[in-house]
């Protein structure tokens, strides 16, 4: 289908803030693009307009249900001034997996990476430069149908908001500790947990709350069947090195499908590092580290790269990783994938999109 964007910039443009007072999500650029679906006319009036609030109905069916997905990526700005964004296809059909699961409709991918493109261009003013720095992009849809009848929406929303961040490590790469959950879990095969959705979110908030207050970055979430399985870390996937090979859960419908991941998986393979996907039990990761074989560990995601796991607490023992301290893999794997964003080195597999 052939879309026009409208589009209405602002008259009012923001101060932009310094980047050391960037942090994580806390500010948004001068613009914002919203598609709007109904059933007759489908994904219809993609629009660009000054970033602002919406209004919506107190029964809009997104407050009660849930039904919502989301999808998380970045825009770096190269030293030489390009804009470069990270496998965004593989975001937008993500996206759709999600609207799937969700029974929300699906969008047009390709169109919506175009209409990314063109609200980047507008707001490319506010990507940041300095090192370690970015302008996180955030899609999501929202089901607006103002009803409380307990079915699939009648309308929906597709939104694109762009937030200039901070360096995820102020202060360099560095490891964290991490609760075992076994109390609370995620997801479950056959639920939402392959689905970036709010409501995996919502069911991680009291582990995550409990653990912080003991002390730890995030949990390490088992499966919800046999309470054995490692699934992700936090909301982040999970690898481990084993006696010189690299493990990570397998893709089996209650963990997400991470983009790092993938790549990580890529990279590896490119380097003929073994790398297996299969079950992992965290008693085989325990008999690891009493061997003395459980090498490294780490998490995945956009927001962080790589977060290194310097120690696990399981039923209440400590699993110390690698004295505590950033592994050599974990490390190349960040510097590579970070160089590959920042345009800094080859991007051999063809992984980086540029912004005109
Ligand atoms: C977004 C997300 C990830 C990481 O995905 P990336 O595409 O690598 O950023 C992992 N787990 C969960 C639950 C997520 O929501």
């Amino acid at each position: 289908m052939a879309y026009v964007i409208e589009t209405e910039l602002t008259s009012a443009k923001k101060q932009k803030p310094a980047a050391d007072r960037l942090g994580f999500g806390n500010y948004f650029t001068d613009h914002m693009f919203m598609m709007d679906y109904e059933g007759k006319l489908g994904w219809h009036r993609p629009r660009i307009v000054p970033y602002q609030p919406i209004s919506l109905d107190p029964a809009a069916k997104v407050f009660h249900y849930g039904q919502t997905v989301f999808e998380g990526l970045k825009a770096y700005r190269t030293a030489d001034g390009r804009v470069l964004l990270f496998r965004p296809q593989k975001n937008f059909r993500r996206l759709n997996q999600s609207n799937g699961r969700l029974s929300i409709p699906a969008i047009d991918e390709e169109f919506a990476l175009q209409a990314l493109k063109q609200l980047i261009s507008i707001d490319r003013d506010w990507i940041p430069s300095e090192e370690g720095t970015s302008l996180y992009i955030r899609p999501f849809v929202i089901a607006t149908q103002p009803s409380l009848g307990a079915s699939s929406s009648t309308h929906y929303q597709f939104i694109i908001i762009l937030s200039p961040v901070g360096p995820y490590y102020a202060e360099g790469i560095h490891p964290v500790k991490i609760h075992v959950e076994s109390e609370y879990v995620r997801a479950v095969k056959g639920g939402i947990g392959m689905a970036k959705t709010a409501g995996n979110y919502a069911a991680g908030l009291k582990a995550q709350d409990d653990a912080a207050q003991h002390g730890f970055a995030q949990v390490l979430w088992l499966d919800g069947v046999h309470r054995k399985y490692v699934e992700e870390v936090g909301s982040m996937n999970v690898f481990f090195k084993v006696d010189g090979k690299v493990l990570t859960p397998a893709l089996n419908g209650s963990l997400l499908d991470g983009v790092v991941r993938d790549s990580i998986l890529q990279l590896l393979r490119s380097w003929n590092i073994p790398a297996e996907e299969r079950l992992i039990s965290i008693d085989e990761l325990y008999e690891a580290h009493r061997s003395g074989t459980l090498e490294e560990a780490f998490g995945t995601g956009t927001a962080a790269v790589i977060s290194p796991i310097g120690e696990l607490n399981w039923r209440g023992e400590r699993l110390v990783i690698n004295g505590g301290t950033t592994g050599e893999l974990s490390a190349k794997l960040y510097e590579t994938l970070t160089g590959i964003q920042r345009g800094e080195l080859e991007d051999q597999l063809g992984w980086m999109v540029e912004v005109e």
